[in-house]
């Protein structure tokens, strides 16, 4: 996981600078009312992806897996306190997040909601400061990815996540935070609920991506990885040196959880940090 900085003022500005002008222009002058005025709209709006997309270097903010916006179905964009946020559950966001309280409000709005006569604090479904970008989760589960559809499969992130309350961890900066060699992450106890309702230690093929790079960044580096999605004797000879599991290496071995494996090309810097640190 990495912090995500919503205090640029460069970027802050150019998103309220975005959404203000989108709560502006859903407001119709002749009836009086706001149209189109939802998050389904303003999800659309491919600026502001892009924005998030830039501010996170393009990583899901909770899996670091990179992310592609022309494939629009990876990726998503997540509310740190959920669009049905409950009323009880308020209150914990805005604890654990000074900045959500300075410039979100809940509110959702349709035709019968009267004109805002200040826009700040944004409504949450559209506020900057309580949007991240996640992706979709499609993460293999079998031996046979290639009978597996992508597009229906949503193992980790957001899609498990739903309304459940997760504590905004990308938010804490410098939190005590690790991914081990074998693939399990440790932790404080108070992520315990919110890693187990984003599947971020329980999706077994992701932990199984963190191991395989844990030990790729030994002897190889992202280019070798990258250049055995194509080079097959390259990957053969990447998967021998690693201490995977017979059955793992074999998994690996596979295009699509090699090419899966490339899109956590983060973590490669990660253990790589880690080696030198030890
Ligand atoms: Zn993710």
């Amino acid at each position: 996981m990495q912090w995500i900085n919503k205090r640029d003022k460069k970027n802050r500005k150019y998103a309220h600078r975005l959404v203000n002008h989108f709560l502006n222009d859903a407001w119709d002058k002749e009836n009086n009312c706001y149209v189109n005025c939802d998050f389904d709209t303003f999800k659309r709006l491919g600026r502001f992806k892009s924005l998030l997309y830039r501010e996170q270097q393009g990583y899901c903010c909770y899996c670091m897996r990179k992310l592609d916006l022309k494939d629009r179905g990876k990726s998503t964009i997540e509310h740190v306190m959920p669009h049905k946020v409950e009323k009880k559950d308020v209150a914990y966001y805005y604890a654990h997040t000074p900045h959500l309280r300075k410039n979100v409000r809940v509110l959702l709005i349709n035709k019968d909601t009267p004109r805002l006569s200040n826009l700040r604090p944004y409504p949450h479904f559209c506020a900057y400061e309580n949007l991240v970008l996640s992706c979709s989760g499609a993460i293999y589960r079998t031996g046979n990815p290639e009978i597996e559809i992508a597009s229906q499969l949503h193992e980790c992130c957001n899609n498990p996540r739903g309304s459940e309350r997760v504590i905004p961890m990308f938010f804490i900066r410098g939190v005590a935070f690790e991914y081990n060699e074998d693939g399990t992450m440790d932790f404080p106890t108070e992520y315990e609920e919110s890693i187990k309702y984003l599947r971020l230690e329980t999706t077994n093929n992701l932990c199984l991506i963190r191991k395989c790079w844990a030990a790729i960044v030994k002897y190889y580096n992202i280019s070798d990885v990258k250049r055995a999605i194509t080079d097959y004797s390259l990957r053969n000879d990447i998967l021998m040196d690693t201490t995977l599991e017979f059955h793992e290496a074999k998994r690996m071995k596979n295009d699509l959880y090699w090419q899966l494996l490339y899109e956590y090309r983060w973590f490669d810097g990660y253990f790589r940090r880690k080696k030198q640190g030890s």
